[in-house]
């Protein structure tokens, strides 16, 4: 196997990883239609950021690169829209970062307040 072989394998490893590691955020806003916590702001930022750092990775068609960028992308993407379509809506877990807001929407599984923007 040749160093480059091993290279590139350790960094599928490592778009592997960032792939995992962004499930539990998705999964709890599709779920829980909960963006308690969550920035519409930073994620759209990160998204920007993936857009921008991809545009390089395809120029230098480097095929681990574009990888981690298309995966990066899609999952923040994926959380930028979630996180706009439950804006302020909390699940129960999280109803202690409520900050005085009622329930005046009555959508099940989560409620609106304003723990975030
Ligand atoms: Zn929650």
């Amino acid at each position: 196997m040749s160093q480059t072989t091993i290279f590139e394998l350790l960094g599928i490893t490592g778009i592997s990883i960032g792939v995992v590691a962004y499930v539990p955020q998705v999964v709890h806003l599709a779920r829980e239609h909960s963006s308690a916590g969550v920035s519409g702001r930073a994620w759209a930022m990160w998204l920007t950021s993936s857009l921008l750092i991809g545009a390089l990775a395809l120029h230098r068609h480097d095929p681990v690169f574009i990888g981690l960028q298309a995966s990066s992308l899609t999952s923040t993407a994926v959380i930028v829209l979630l996180t706009h379509r439950y804006r302020g809506m909390v699940c129960e877990t999280h109803a202690h970062l409520r900050t005085g807001a009622s329930d005046r929407d009555g959508v099940p599984g989560a409620t609106r307040s304003s723990v975030n923007d």
